[in-house]
């Protein structure tokens, strides 16, 4: 397509080259024309002069010097078959002598006026008067002819038209004629010089191979010489007529195409000598119109010489065409070698491309170096720099890997690296999660490295209870997941279970420690697509052993599966109660065993109550609120109601220094603006400090110790009480006691609810009275549902006391104060 585009292009420029080579050849060979003709013209002048100078430097012309003098002429000065073809001299006394050059044989004839008979004009075969006679011409009076009568009054030189001899047939002629004068400038005679037009025509064809038509106009349109029409086929040359032996030239206007081509205009040359442009119909012409004069500027001829526009095809020569094929040939070589190199330098990238394109990805590919790229160093520079750089992406992507896929501290696989090792679970039927329960509190109380050593130990340990080829890894900081090999039925999984449990109800002999936790077991057939789900369900039953206490282990059950998922219903009900205000709060009194009658102090707890589900108890749905941190606007509500109530309370008779309890969950107490709010409730609504305790859990005092203990202090500073809620039930280690602030420690209902049945509770309590004592902090117990239970505490040296017996928790609005003093509505 490209090549034949180029040589479109290509021949367009030669043909626009050669076209403009054929305009300057038009001009050039007018020129050429024009001098040779001009040169042509001249001879007349030339040979009169040559001759009237001899005959005029004589006295006596005799007809033998006339003779010599013209043969002289003919045969010396102008010889050629394309010179003067007669030259010839008229005297006054009436004698005629001429020479005439036979053309094809370079041979001369005789013609003069008879010796003896003036008027008899005799033409010789040969050049002497004793060759044979040619022809007579009788009659002929000399002085009486025009042409000797112009020349003898004019005295001047001149042209005769184009014209037949009488005397020989000799084709038309034109004669130069010229006066002759002797030394004392007389006249004596006229001197004739022939020139022969059609000599001019063939020499105009001689002159020019191509074809090019000249034609040279004389005066009124005359066409005095043509050259040949064959290469303008196209336009017919009128003929000359030759009529009672009268020459009468054809004119321009006779042809109709010539006079198309040719109109008058155009003969006067163009200034600059610039060929003119002329159209006949479609065909485009260049005429160059020439002035031609002879030496006398006697003859007021033109030259036109006509070509065509469009290239000649001869004209396109060999060379021409060998030119523009090897033009053709060196672009196309050109080009294919630059399609070539393209290719050779595109192929080697596209394939660095690719294979960059694999760089980074998690499963790489080893560069190999391409072969055919030497053609381009730069390439291969470019390819030894990426492939430094795919090394240097390699290497960080494995360290990466090992980071993600690779514990550091345990070395065991992560849940990334579980996930990305097969044959760590495929085709496993039964696997679990083993929680470290007491891990957080490890790291929170001993920092991160004791927490990490603890886990090893475990993990040490753990490694005893599990059967042979078990694969552990580290799920989450404080879960490890465990795959079984082998078969697992029923009873298997029940000894497996007694093994696990064990661990976290004996102090490890070894290591001198106490791990709490649990574990989820789940039977069922691991493959990669079910792994993450079937961990999800172990969760659960993990989740569900937690709830049991330390060291339960549950097996996942599908109805696990349903409590979560009603669980995340839940999560989304509990959201929209929050919005719509479905919540309310209630009092529960807490009460001074030595002064029951009088209530100074009670808890603020959370009531929900749904349209489409009913009473939702605290115990489900705050667990899930502070999982789902749910909890922080619903705390924030729970403070702003609690301080607004407590407002109303007071002002409805409740007294100025009435304590009411505050529930704080973890995630709530950790807020960042968590004080802020709270004090500014407390102004909010006229309190004062002291009208608040915040009850929190263990949990909360381990979840971030050191600044949980700056908050606490700054409250505590305040005047705001703080009660450790639910003691007993969580953690073993009291060690935070000694450096948190708390006001009040409230034992868990669960060691007061059978204290009169179960001595171990009893003792429980006894020892966590004993504790608060040495803390110099009251200590409450929680759900004191009957008289005995109340008796018993107040005989241990209990002095506060919260329960069902002394009073059910109700709306704020729903207690009466009396007398000044408040006045609880006991039950029966
Ligand atoms: P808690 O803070 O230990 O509250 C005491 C719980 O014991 C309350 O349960 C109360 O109704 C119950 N109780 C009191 N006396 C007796 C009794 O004699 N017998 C029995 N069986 N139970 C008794 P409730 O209201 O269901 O609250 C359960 C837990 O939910 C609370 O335990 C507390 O941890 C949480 N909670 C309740 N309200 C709030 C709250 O406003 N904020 C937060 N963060 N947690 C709350
Ligand atoms: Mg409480
Ligand atoms: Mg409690």
């Amino acid at each position: 397509m490209i090549i034949l585009l180029l040589s479109g292009f290509f021949d367009g420029i030669m043909k626009h080259v050669l076209g403009d080579m054929s305009k300057q050849l038009v001009t050039s060979k007018s020129d050429l024309a024009s001098q040779q003709i001009e040169a042509y013209i001249n001879k007349p002048f030339q040979a009169a002069t040559l001759l009237s100078r001899s005959l005029s430097s004589k006295d006596i012309l005799s007809p033998e010097f006339i003779k010599d003098e013209l043969s002289q002429i003919l045969k010396n000065d102008f010889t050629g078959e394309n010179d003067i073809s007669r030259i010839g001299y008229a005297s006054i006394k009436g004698d005629y002598i001429a020479l005439s050059r036979i053309s094809d044989n370079n041979r001369f004839r005789l013609i003069e006026t008879a010796p003896n008979n003036q008027y008899q004009l005799v033409t010789y075969q040969g050049e002497s008067n004793a060759s044979p006679v040619l022809k007579t011409v009788e009659n002929y009076h000399l002085l009486k002819r025009d042409w000797f009568i112009q020349a003898s009054q004019q005295m001047t030189p001149f042209w005769s038209l184009p014209y037949l001899h009488i005397s020989e047939d000799k084709g038309m002629v034109m004669t130069y004629r010229t006066p002759v004068f002797n030394r004392q400038g007389q006249f004596i005679g006229v001197i004739n010089v022939d020139i022969n037009p059609d000599t001019l025509s063939h020499y105009l064809d001689s002159i020019d191979e191509n074809h090019n038509l000249h034609i040279i106009v004389a005066g009124q349109q005359q066409i005095v010489a043509a050259s040949d029409t064959r290469s303008l086929s196209n336009i017919t040359m009128p003929p000359l007529s030759l009529d009672n032996n009268k020459v009468t030239l054809p004119q321009l206007s006779d042809s109709k195409t010539l006079n198309e081509i040719i109109p008058s205009h155009i003969w006067t040359p163009q200034k600059g000598n610039i060929p003119y442009t002329v159209y006949q119909g479609n065909t485009k012409y260049w005429v160059q119109a020439r002035a031609l004069t002879d030496h006398d500027h006697l003859l007021n001829w033109n030259l036109l010489t006509i070509t065509p526009a469009a290239l000649p095809s001869h004209l396109f020569t060999q060379s021409s065409k060998t030119m523009m094929l090897t033009i053709i040939f060196i672009v196309s070589f050109g080009l294919t070698g630059c399609a070539w190199m393209l290719i050779r330098f595109l192929t080697p990238l596209k394939a660095i491309a690719e294979q960059a394109r694999l760089l980074g990805q998690t499963k790489h590919i080893k560069w190999l170096p391409q072969s055919d790229k030497r053609l381009f160093p730069e390439i291969a520079e470019l390819e030894q720099e990426l492939i430094n750089a795919s090394d240097i992406i390699n290497h960080a992507l494995q360290t990466q890997k090992k980071l993600i896929e690779e514990d550091a501290s345990t070395k065991l696989p992560t849940f990334a690296g579980l996930l990305a090792q097969k044959d760590l679970y495929t085709e496993r039927q039964l696997s679990g999660l083993i929680r470290l329960a007491n891990y957080p509190t490890m790291a929170n109380t001993l920092g991160k490295a004791y927490a990490e050593q603890f886990l090893i130990d475990f993990i040490d340990i753990l490694r005893d209870a599990l059967p042979v080829g078990t694969s552990l890894s580290r799920v989450r900081v404080d879960i490890l997941a465990a795959t079984f090999p082998g078969v697992y039925g029923h009873q298997t999984i029940q000894i497996l279970a007694k093994n696990l449990q064990d661990l976290f109800f004996n102090v490890s002999r070894e290591h001198d420690h106490v791990f709490t936790g649990n574990i989820g077991l789940i039977h069922q057939e691991l493959n990669s697509e079910n792994l993450q789900n079937t961990l999800l369900n172990a969760s659960l039953a993990l989740h569900q052993a937690q709830q049991k206490g330390n060291g339960f282990l549950e097996i996942f059950e599908p109805w696990m599966h349903n409590e979560s998922m009603d669980n995340l219903r839940l999560h989304d009900q509990l959201r929209d109660g929050i919005r719509n205000q479905e919540f309310h709060l209630v009092l529960q009194p807490i009460v001074n065993l030595d002064d029951s009658q009088n209530c100074v102090e009670a808890e603020c707890l959370i009531r929900w109550q749904t349209e489409e589900r009913g009473f939702i108890p605290p115990d489900k749905f705050i667990a899930i609120a502070e999982k789902t941190g749910l909890i922080v606007p619903l705390g924030r509500w729970i403070i702003e109601k609690a301080c607004q109530e407590l407002a109303t309370f007071i002002e409805r008779g409740a007294p100025r220094n009435f304590k009411l309890h505050i529930n704080i969950a973890s995630l709530q107490f950790c807020q960042p603006n968590f004080t802020e709010h709270l004090l500014d409730c407390v102004q909010r609504y006229h309190l004062t400090h002291n009208n608040i305790c915040l009850e929190i859990t263990e949990s909360t005092m381990l979840t971030d110790m050191e600044n949980v203990a700056k908050v606490l202090h700054s409250l505590q500073r305040s005047g705001i009480s703080i009660a450790i809620d639910d003691f007993g039930s969580g953690y073993s280690s009291l060690s935070y006691l000694h450096n948190l602030p708390f006001d009040t420690l409230k034992i868990d209902r669960s060691f007061v609810s059978d204290m009169l049945s179960n001595k171990k509770n009893e003792a429980v309590i006894a020892s966590v009275l004993n504790l608060a004592r040495n803390f110099n902090v009251p200590l409450i117990a929680e759900g004191i549902e009957t008289k005995e239970m109340s008796a018993k505490l107040y005989q241990m040296g209990c002095e506060k006391v919260q329960g069902y017996y002394f009073g059910r928790p109700l709306k704020f609005s729903e207690w009466h104060p009396s007398n000044g003093a408040f006045k609880l509505e006991l039950e029966a």
